[in-house]
């Protein structure tokens, strides 16, 4: 499944790792009480602390705390009952502390792995290295004024997960996978609304390429990039920079580099030598974070049903192919939605119905699952319809349009449209005879041999009844009588 290059002197391989930084679901920052809310007036959400006004003190937040363990949980991965937060030091002008409060070698979560979905149906393991609580530091915002900077304290302190990979990933197309199932772990986890638009998951990513079955290259790391086509392209174009400079028989410089999205290029912020020396040291305001793990036993029996084991189980449960289960848990209440559909049913055809009609008409019309104007119930209703061969599927699919449209049970239009398949045979023998009596040609041709034909009758017969002739029982009796 790895993406490779291909260069003029053979295959390259890309290597990738990511560090993703998502902003921690909490009503207020790490270490203060101030508000977390989205949107709210420049520097109207500071308390002291974040401000760092003199001897203000960080108290740590307890939900904070609670939700890493929740997403380490859903990680797979160890969660270390001792971690210690250390300051890491460097100037910002949107940094007032002159340090960022984070976790170094001792981080409150430590390995773990996910599974990624690919394209064909493959999976992956991919490997977490670690994952560390930090304070977000503030926004100079650069154009609201000709000639002046301002700064905006509001998201100063706000809490951070930052999620680090092993260097498992092998193209755009698994960083994608992997940078949608994190984002999807943390919405069903509830501990990061994964909103990459608002700036509450974003990405370093760390390329390097090399021939394969050589060790590791040397890596870029690409700073900040915040959707996922952003991550796709920047790295097509980093992995062919690479690639290029190496062919040409350069070597690559490890630095940090920016991704440029209107030029589609990524360019050099900084090199290895004037890499920062942060200077990390154990913050001595603050004690090591220290918790017993009869606490994280208890997070555990909160834990909701995973996207991979939902997965997993959709597949087991209902026969789904991994397609269409990857497709239905995809957000919870998509999963959920389905499981209320395919209660007692044919999941197969509930399936089906979700994927291909709902989520189709919902998309057409840019609506969400919550804005759907057709009820799981309502569709469930539409279902036994057509498993009780009130009405045929071609028909169940205008009555769902108009349920769309409406927002009407299906029986009630049913009702309504007089749409009732015709089971009666004699009534669908009669309208037989008749196609049969109006085209002797093809009667001819079909009993010479042009099976093709049938479909010709069977479109006959149903133009007749406006749709409303039981296909099964057309096809009998029309075999019967052309036979
Ligand atoms: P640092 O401490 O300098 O940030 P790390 O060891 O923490 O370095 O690695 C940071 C990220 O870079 C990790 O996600 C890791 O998987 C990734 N990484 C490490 N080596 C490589 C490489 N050769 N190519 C691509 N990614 C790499
Ligand atoms: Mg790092």
């Amino acid at each position: 499944m790895a993406q490779m290059i291909r260069g003029n002197t053979g295959d390259w391989e890309i290597v990738i790792g990511m560090e993703i930084h998502a902003q921690v679901t909490a009503n207020a920052k790490l270490f203060s009480g101030a508000s977390t809310a989205f949107g709210a007036a420049p520097n109207s959400q500071v308390s002291f602390v974040d401000a760092a006004m003199p001897g203000m003190l960080p108290v740590l937040n307890e939900k904070c705390v609670e939700q890493a363990i929740r997403t380490g949980l859903g990680l797979n991965a160890q969660v270390n009952t001792r971690s210690v937060f250390a300051r890491k030091n460097y100037f910002y002008p949107d940094l007032p502390q002159g340090y960022q409060i984070s976790q170094y070698d001792q981080p409150i979560i430590g390995e773990g792995k996910i599974e990624i979905d690919l394209p064909g149906g493959e999976l992956k393991d991919i490997g977490i290295t670690r994952l560390h609580l930090e304070q977000d530091a503030g926004k100079s915002v650069h154009d609201q004024h000709p000639s002046k900077s301002y700064v905006d304290l509001n998201r100063s302190g706000c809490a951070l997960m930052e999620i680090v990979s092993e260097p498992d990933i092998r193209g755009p197309e698994e960083a994608a996978a992997y940078l949608s199932k994190i984002r999807m772990i943390l919405r069903y986890l509830g501990t990061c609304d994964g909103n990459m638009e608002e700036g509450s998951m974003r990405a370093d990513v760390n390329v390097s390429v090399r021939k394969p079955g050589n060790p590791y290259g040397t890596r870029c790391e690409i700073k900040n990039v915040n959707s996922i086509k952003a991550v796709q392209q920047a790295i097509d174009y980093e992995a062919a920079r690479q690639v290029e400079i190496l062919e040409d028989g350069g070597k690559i410089d490890q630095e940090t580099r920016l991704w440029d999205p209107a030029k589609g290029v990524t360019r050099s912020m900084r090199s290895k030598e004037e890499a920062h020396d942060y200077r990390y040291f154990p913050d001595p305001d603050l004690l090591p974070l220290e918790f017993e793990s009869s606490w994280v036993e208890e997070i555990k029996q909160t834990l909701p049903e995973l996207p991979d084991e939902k997965k997993h189980r959709f597949m087991n449960e209902y026969g789904l192919s991994l397609y269409d289960a990857s497709v239905l848990i995809a957000e919870r209440i998509r999963a959920d939605y389905y499981e209320t559909v395919a209660k007692e049913r044919d999941a197969k055809l509930a399936a089906n119905w979700v994927i291909n009609e709902l989520l189709g008409i919902l998309n057409k019309n840019e609506k969400t699952l919550d804005e759907s104007p057709v009820s799981a119930s309502q569709l469930g209703g539409l279902i036994d319809l057509i498993s009780d061969n009130t009405i045929s599927g071609k028909i169940a699919k205008d009555v769902f349009a108009d349920m769309v449209a409406s927002g009407k049970d299906a029986a009630a239009i049913v009702e309504e449209k007089g749409l009732k398949q015709v089971t009666d045979t004699g009534a669908i023998e009669a309208v037989i005879d008749e196609v049969i009596a109006e085209n002797p040609d093809n009667v001819a041709a079909y009993r010479s041999g042009k099976d093709k034909l049938f479909g010709f009758f069977v479109g006959q017969v149903m133009k007749k009844t406006g749709g409303k002739a039981n296909p099964a029982a057309v096809n009998d009796i029309l075999k019967k009588k052309l036979g």
